[in-house]
């Protein structure tokens, strides 16, 4: 019976301790949240520069609802594209420095997408074996023959290059790893694709508006730039909103909207969460404190603990790994006694045997936070949820 089946798989995975659970946030993201009741210390949100429920941006999205309404009624193809849709893609590829930028609804949208339209069965895709789960969908929906290359291999990859007999060759990478926090090999990335006329697509979700001058990711961390380079960024992470766009070289661009199911097939995102963006990015330009800020956090963060040996990290993203899936939901569930929440990520997210707790800094955090932190974590490890690097 379909339903046993299904209830037999779901105790499966309660038993590898791989069951997920949700817990509902009572009011905005920020450094304090509260959950039934309790407020909690939170390190569990991608909004790094604490923009979530700022003021200015909310006030542009709640302007924009009365003017624009609440939904866009269409894709961006029939009916649903609108002047602040236009305006903000202007305004992205102006800030990046890039010829053209093309909105979608989500970051999974655009990894999906984007992969998609730049490659299929005649072509061939490179892909981080820690790349994020969007881009690993895209490069199988492609139907591209896949070289998944050991983690910031640039010199595997420079053999699979030029052993490959791909027409289109498509790079992809997160810019900055989700889980790990650590930032890819551009400079060599992109001389590879110079050598072997190919295209690299970098999904800066946890870059973008985090690192490089005034917050345009990882690419200018490295003062790269290039239209070989397929940038793709998230908005509800560093700019507290919501969406996502592609940036690049106009055939690239062009290529994608006229091509990426997940562009054509869909209701545009709302007009007001396009004028929120707009606010935000006038933020993270502007607002280098912030950045300073989250700098400080890490630095702080990095030298009390450096006795456990956190993963080499710069960024906000600050693993501690664990191994076992049981050691990090122990970990974190106790934590979570002490009032502070961080979640533990097993497989399939990380690989097999690094369970981890994933710490996420936010310039709305303050050192009295982090110290809060460091004393939880010290207590944690030392009853029982060894860390090893
Ligand atoms: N890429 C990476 C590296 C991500 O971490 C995420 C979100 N966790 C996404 C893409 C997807 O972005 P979105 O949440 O906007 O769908």
């Amino acid at each position: 019976m379909i339903f046993q089946r299904l209830a037999d798989q779901l105790a499966d995975i309660g038993r590898s301790g791989l069951m997920r659970r949700r817990f509902a946030r009572d009011g905005a993201q920020g450094p304090r949240i509260v959950v039934e009741g309790r407020e909690y210390l939170a390190f569990c949100s991608n909004d790094y520069l604490g923009l979530a429920n700022h003021p200015r941006i909310v006030e542009a999205a709640v302007d924009a609802a009365l003017r624009h309404g609440v939904g866009q009624g269409a894709s961006h193809l029939l009916s649903g594209h609108s002047v602040v849709h236009e305006r903000l893609e202007s305004t992205l590829a102006q800030f990046l420095e890039a010829p053209r930028a093309l909105l979608f609804s989500s970051g999974y949208q655009a990894n999906i997408g984007a992969v998609t339209a730049l490659a299929g069965a005649a072509d061939a895709v490179f892909s981080d074996a820690l790349n994020h789960a969007s881009l690993i969908d895209g490069v199988r929906l492609s139907r591209a023959q896949v070289v998944r290359y050991p983690h910031a291999d640039v010199d595997f990859l420079s053999q699979a290059l030029a052993s490959s007999r791909g027409k289109t060759k498509l790079i992809v990478t997160d810019g900055v790893f989700s889980m790990d926090g650590d930032i890819a090999p551009l400079p060599g990335l992109l001389e590879l694709c110079e050598r072997h006329d190919a295209l690299l697509l970098v999904d800066d979700a946890h870059g973008f508006g985090v690192i490089g001058p005034e917050g345009r990711g990882s690419p200018a961390h490295f003062g790269l730039h290039s239209s070989r380079l397929v940038y793709v960024g998230t908005l509800g992470k560093a700019a507290g909103v919501s969406g996502a766009f592609v940036a690049g070289a106009p055939e690239v661009v062009e290529t994608v909207l006229q091509r990426a199911r997940t562009y054509v097939y869909t209701t545009a995102a709302p007009a007001m969460l396009a004028a929120a963006v707009e606010v935000s990015l006038e933020l993270i330009r502007k607002e280098e404190w912030r950045r300073e800020r989250l700098r400080k956090l890490i630095g702080s963060l990095k030298h009390s603990l450096r006795e456990i040996e956190l993963k080499s990290s710069d960024t906000p993203i600050q693993p501690l790994i664990l191994g076992s899936n049981a050691k990090a939901l122990g970990a974190s569930a106790m934590l979570r006694e002490r009032g502070i929440l961080v979640p533990a990520i097993r497989p399939p997210t990380v690989p097999e045997g690094t369970a981890r707790l994933r710490i996420s800094l936010s310039a709305a955090h303050g050192e009295p936070d982090i110290s809060r932190l460091v004393t939880a974590v010290r207590e944690t490890c030392r009853s029982g949820a060894e860390a090893h690097a």
